[in-house]
C-alpha cells in the first residue's frame, strides 16, 4: 500500500482522494510506474501523476498499441481483430436504435476508422476525430475525407451531431469534467453521448488487480465505475438512459492481463477464457461487466 498523499478531488463526486490504492506499471511502452488513487465514495480512480497533454504522446509510441495499427501478429491480436469486426456490428446496431438514416454521428478517437466506415455504409453522415496522425491518415483514406485532429477543432468548425461516440476513449482524456462539457457542446439539443468504458469493479478487474490490462497506465488517465460515470454525467446535464455490456472484453482483457502476469501463449489464452467466462457470469448478477456502454442523453 502506497501512502503518498494527494490533494486532488474526485472529478465525479468531489470527494478528496486519500491515498493511492495501487501502483501499476506501464507494461507496453515506458516501463514506468504510476499510482492509482481511488475515490472512496463512487469508486472513480485516477492515474497519478498524469503526463500533460504535451508529453503524453510518447506513451502511445508502440506497436503494441493495436487499436492504432493494423498488426495481426500473435493469437491475442488475431482475436482482437476478429472481435473488432463483431464489436463494430454490435455498435452499429446499438446506434441504429437512436439515429435515423441521414442522421449525423461523430466518433471521437476513431482510430483507423473501422466503426466510422460501417456507419457510413449504414447511411449516416459521419465525422471522425483522431489525434494520432498515422491512425487518422488510415481512417481518412477509409472514409474518403479529411477528419478532425481534436475535439476542439470539431467544435471550432461549428459542428453539431445527433450522436457522439467514444469507444474506449473517454478514459484517455485529460480532465473528465472539461472533456464531457466539450462533448456536450458537440451535441444537438436532445443528442446522445455514447461512452464505452472499462468497469474497475468487474470481476476480472478485481482478480487481476495491478495486472488488470484495462488500467493501461498512463494512457488511461481515468478509471470509472458505473456510479462514478452516472454522477459525472448528471452533473453536466445528462441522464443515463441505458447501459449495455461488452461481453467479449472480459475474455480479451483477461488474456492480456494473463500476459502482464508473465503467463504466455496457449496458457494465457485458456486462462483468459476461463476468467472471462467467470467475469461475465458474476456480472450477470451485479452488472459489473469488464466493459460497459453508457448511453447519455442531454436533458438540459
Ligand atoms: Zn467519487
Amino acid at each position: 500500500m502506497n501512502t503518498k498523499q494527494n490533494t486532488k478531488q474526485c472529478p465525479a463526486c468531489g470527494t478528496p482522494f486519500e491515498s493511492a490504492a495501487l501502483r501499476c506499471k506501464d507494461h507496453s511502452v515506458s516501463g514506468e510506474w504510476f499510482d492509482v488513487f481511488v475515490c472512496r465514495r463512487c469508486g472513480f480512480a485516477s492515474t497519478e501523476p498524469q503526463p500533460s497533454p504535451e508529453t503524453i504522446g510518447k506513451y502511445y509510441a508502440s506497436d503494441a498499441y493495436v487499436s492504432h495499427s493494423d498488426t495481426r501478429k500473435g493469437i491475442v491480436n488475431k482475436l482482437y481483430h476478429l472481435v473488432r469486426i463483431k464489436n463494430a456490428a454490435n455498435k452499429v446496431n446499438l446506434v441504429a436504435r437512436l439515429l435515423p438514416e441521414g442522421g449525423e454521428l461523430a466518433d471521437a478517437g476513431c482510430g483507423t476508422g473501422y466503426f466510422l466506415a460501417a456507419c457510413a455504409r449504414r447511411g449516416w453522415k459521419v465525422e471522425g476525430v483522431e489525434p494520432n496522425d498515422a491512425a487518422r491518415a488510415i481512417a481518412e483514406s477509409r472514409i474518403g475525407k479529411p477528419l478532425f485532429g481534436s475535439l476542439s477543432d470539431a467544435e471550432s468548425a461549428g459542428r453539431r451531431f445527433d450522436v457522439v461516440t467514444l469507444w474506449h476513449v473517454f478514459e484517455h482524456l485529460h480532465d473528465p469534467n472539461a472533456s464531457i462539457a466539450l462533448l456536450k457542446r458537440l451535441l444537438k439539443p436532445g443528442g446522445t453521448l455514447i461512452l464505452a468504458l472499462p468497469d474497475r469493479l468487474s470481476d476480472d478487474a478485481t482478480h487481476y488487480g495491478e495486472h488488470w490490462a484495462a488500467y493501461d497506465v498512463p494512457r488511461h488517465l481515468s478509471h470509472f465505475t458505473p456510479l462514478a460515470l452516472r454522477l459525472l454525467a448528471e452533473k453536466h446535464g445528462f441522464s443515463l438512459e441505458n447501459t449495455t455490456p461488452m461481453k467479449f472484453d472480459a475474455y480479451y482483457v483477461s488474456m492480456l492481463s494473463e500476459g502482464l502476469k508473465g503467463v504466455g501463449g496457449t496458457r494465457a489464452f485458456v486462462n483468459g477464457l476461463i476468467r472471462g467466462a467467470r467475469s461475465n457470469r458474476k456480472a450477470a448478477g451485479n452488472g459489473h461487466y469488464s466493459s460497459l456502454i453508457f448511453e447519455l442523453r442531454i436533458r438540459n
